[in-house]
C-alpha cells in the first residue's frame, strides 16, 4: 500500500517565509538553528541558507545548534563557518529565527525558548513526523533533504547559487540520500544536484572529506563495536533485527570523539538478515542516542516515535534509558507491537514466495 500523498508547503506558507525576510528592517536580527548533534542536512542547510541570507544583505546573522559547540571534524571546511557561535552566545530574542531539519521542539535543546521570544520563526523541514512547531512551516515530507526546501525559499528570495552555497547544500543532499543511493534520490534530486555541481563545486573531494576520511583510531574502535554486533532473525516479526552499542569507554579507549560513531550504522544495516538495524551509541551513564535503519518492511519511525523520538520511515532515532540490554528489549517490544498491527508476523512471512 502507497502512503497517502504528503502534504507540501502552501503558497501561503511560502509567502509568509519570503514576507518574514524581505519585510526585517535593515538591523533585523536573525538566529539559524538546526537539531543537536548536527549532521550533514542539518548544517549545510542552515549554512547554505546563511550564505544566502548574506547575500540578501542580512548582516545580523547567527547560526547555531544546542549542545556542545562542536563542529564534527568531517565538517570543519564548510563554507559559512564564521556564522557558527555557541548556543550560549546565540541572540536571547532574534527578530527571526529559522529551523533546519528539526522535526521537533526537543532537537532544540536550550535553545527551545527563542521559538517563543522571536518576533516570528520559520521551520524548514522534511521529516513526516515534523510537529508542526513554530509560526511558519516549510515541511516537506517528500524532500529527500531539508536542503531541498532550502534551494527553493532561495529561488523565491531571488538569491542566486554560488559554490559557497551549493557545496553546503550538495552536503546536506549527498548526506540525507546516503549519496543518491536512497529512493528518494528522484530525477528532481538529480537536478538539483547538476545545479550544484554547475556552480563548480568538487563532488570527489567533497565526498573524500565528508564520508570517506577518518583517523586510524576510529577505524580500530568500528572493530571492537562490529565485533560485538548481535543478530536475531526472529525479532520485528520474523524481519530480524541486527544491533550493537558503543560506549564512553570505548570512545575514550580509541581516543574518538562521539560523531566519529554516526557512520557506523551503515557497517551494522547492510546485513542480509535483517531487516532493521541499530545502534546504540552511549551519551551519559544509562543514557544513549539511537540510530535505526530499515531495509523497507519495517517502519522504524513509528518505533522511534513510540520511544520518545523521531525521523522517517527507513531511518529514524531515539534517546534510550537504562543499560543497553533494556533500550533493546524496548526496541524489540516496539517491533513486535507494529509486526502485529501491520499483520507482519512469521506466519504471514511463511505465506510469501
Ligand atoms: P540518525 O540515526 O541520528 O542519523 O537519525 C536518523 C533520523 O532520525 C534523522 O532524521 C533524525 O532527525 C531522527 N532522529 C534521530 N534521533 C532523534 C531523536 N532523539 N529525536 C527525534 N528524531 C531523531
Ligand atoms: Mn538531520
Ligand atoms: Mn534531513
Amino acid at each position: 500500500m502507497s502512503p497517502p500523498a504528503a502534504e507540501q508547503p502552501t503558497e501561503a506558507e511560502w509567502a509568509a517565509a519570503v514576507s518574514a525576510i524581505t519585510r526585517l528592517p535593515a538591523d533585523g536580527r536573525v538566529l539559524l538553528i538546526c537539531h543537536v548533534n548536527p549532521d550533514g542536512d542539518a548544517l549545510g542547510s542552515m549554512l547554505g541558507f546563511g550564505l544566502g541570507l548574506r547575500r540578501l544583505g542580512v548582516r545580523q546573522l547567527q547560526a547555531t545548534f544546542p549542545g556542545r559547540p562542536e563542529v564534527p571534524e568531517p565538517f570543519r571546511d564548510i563554507p559559512g563557518l564564521d556564522l557558527l557561535v555557541p548556543a550560549t552566545e546565540a541572540d536571547p530574542d532574534p527578530d527571526l529565527v529559522i529551523c533546519f531539519d528539526v522535526a521537533a521542539v526537543s532537537r532544540l535543546g536550550d535553545l527551545a525558548d527563542r521559538l517563543d521570544r522571536a518576533g516570528a520563526a520559520i521551520v524548514l523541514d522534511h521529516h513526516a513526523s515534523n510537529t508542526r512547531f513554530g509560526g511558519i512551516h516549510l515541511v516537506d515530507p517528500d524532500a529527500a533533504a531539508t536542503s531541498v526546501v532550502v534551494e527553493k525559499l532561495l529561488v523565491r528570495l531571488g538569491v542566486p547559487l554560488d559554490r559557497g552555497i551549493a557545496e553546503c547544500l550538495y552536503i546536506a543532499l549527498a548526506t540525507d540520500t546516503g549519496s543518491f543511493r536512497f529512493d528518494m534520490t528522484t530525477p528532481a534530486v538529480h537536478e538539483m544536484a547538476a545545479r550544484l555541481l554547475a556552480t563548480g563545486i568538487r563532488p570527489g573531494e567533497i565526498s573524500r572529506r565528508i564520508f570517506d576520511t577518518r583517523p586510524f583510531g576510529a577505524v580500530r574502535l568500528y572493530g571492537d563495536v562490529l565485533g560485538r554486533t548481535q543478530l536475531e532473525p526472529l525479532a520485528a516479526g520474523g524481519l530480524g533485527l541486527v544491533w550493537t552499542y558503543a560506549t564512553l569507554d570505548d570512545l575514550a579507549r580509541h581516543g574518538q570523539r562521539p560523531y566519529t560513531l554516526e557512520p557506523l550504522i551503515d557497517s551494522v544495516r547492510c546485513t542480509a538478515e535483517a531487516d532493521v538495524s541499530c545502534v546504540l551509541k552511549q551519551v551519559a551513564e544509562g543514557e544513549w542516542a539511537v540510530s535505526m535503519r530499515s531495509k523497507g518492511p519495517t517502519d522504524v519511525s513509528r518505533v522511534a516515535v513510540a520511544l520518545g523520538g523521531g525521523g522517517h520511515r527507513l531511518a529514524a532515532g531515539f534517546t534510550g534509558y537504562g543499560t543497553a540490554a533494556e533500550v533493546v528489549d524496548a526496541i524489540r517490544a516496539e517491533l513486535v507491537r507494529g509486526a502485529a498491527e501491520s499483520g507482519n508476523g512469521p506466519a504471514d512471512l511463511q505465506d510469501q514466495d
